[in-house]
């Protein structure tokens, strides 16, 4: 379940953040820590006694900054931020929103994540409020994976903007969404892929088994790995992300622009990157 974020940052009077000693910051952020309840919690989401890991206010800011304050269902983008009728105060009408679920019971909870990670940044997922009720009323819809991708392109997009690359357009975003949920698996090994190799683009599409030779940066997916790796590959070509480069009796392929920036800028880099 989301939590309504209380920015402390947004600007009104009292908050008086860059006059605050270290000590407050700290003791601000615990006393945000207090388990919170949604008034309008249906009653079968309460557990009785199971304690909620609710973001820390610092977790809820960042997670929406990393998003530039906009809602990161693709479908919906909605600003969440914006100026209130006082000047010295901003609107926030965003949540931050668990991925896995606050406490059991909870939609897509997952008990072996530890307190600490299910509080944790990356368990967490910037939305407006309408969407943050809607990823909670149908799990099997709004799946872990599903609000993965989500969060995904929200951040590439917000960070394209940012470097002023605008490859990944909202009009992109469904093409991209329907690959994540189709050729997941295979999206992953051309990010590492691409990794390494930032200027290859052809592939080639063999069996371990088989002897090949090539010159040049040309990728290899074997179809030992990646089962009906052929269907898979049609789905890219049909969503435009591939063309089909066959010149010889190996089928070889040639990823657009468009796919390999989205693989970049969607790559979650090593552990502990941000
Ligand atoms: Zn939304």
């Amino acid at each position: 379940m989301p939590a309504p974020s209380d920015n402390p940052s947004d600007g009104r009077p009292n908050a008086g953040v860059a006059s605050r000693t270290q000590e407050d910051k700290r003791s601000l952020s615990r006393s945000s820590q207090i388990p919170y309840m949604e008034a309008d919690t249906p009653p079968e989401r309460i557990t009785r006694g199971a304690m909620r890991e609710e973001f820390p206010a610092h977790t809820r800011d960042v997670l929406a900054k990393r998003v530039a304050s906009q809602c990161s269902n693709p479908g919906c983008r909605q600003r969440t931020s914006g100026p209130h009728d006082d000047p010295n105060r901003a609107i926030n009408v965003g949540v931050a929103a668990h991925i896995t679920a606050a406490s059991p019971g909870g939609p897509r909870y997952d008990p072996a994540l530890s307190p600490k990670e299910r509080r944790s940044p990356e368990n967490g997922i910037w939305l407006c409020q309408t969407c943050s009720k809607l990823v909670d009323s149908d799990e099997s819809r709004y799946s872990l994976e599903s609000l993965r991708a989500w969060k995904r392109i929200a951040e590439a997009m917000a960070r394209g903007e940012i470097e002023q690359r605008r490859e990944l357009t909202s009009e992109a975003t469904p093409r991209f969404m329907k690959a994540e949920q189709l050729v997941r698996g295979l999206l992953m090994e051309m990010r590492t892929d691409l990794a390494e190799n930032p200027l290859a683009r052809e592939f080639v599409v063999l069996k371990r088994a088989w002897s090949y030779s090539s010159s040049g940066p040309v990728l290899v997916y074997y179809l030992d790995d990646h089962p009906e790796l052929e269907n898979k590959l049609r789905i890219l070509q049909n969503l435009g992300l591939i063309q089909d480069n066959t010149f010889t009796n190996v089928k070889r392929f040639v990823m657009t622009e468009e796919l390999a920036d989205y693989l970049v800028a969607t790559n979650p880099g090593p552990p502990g990157g941000c």
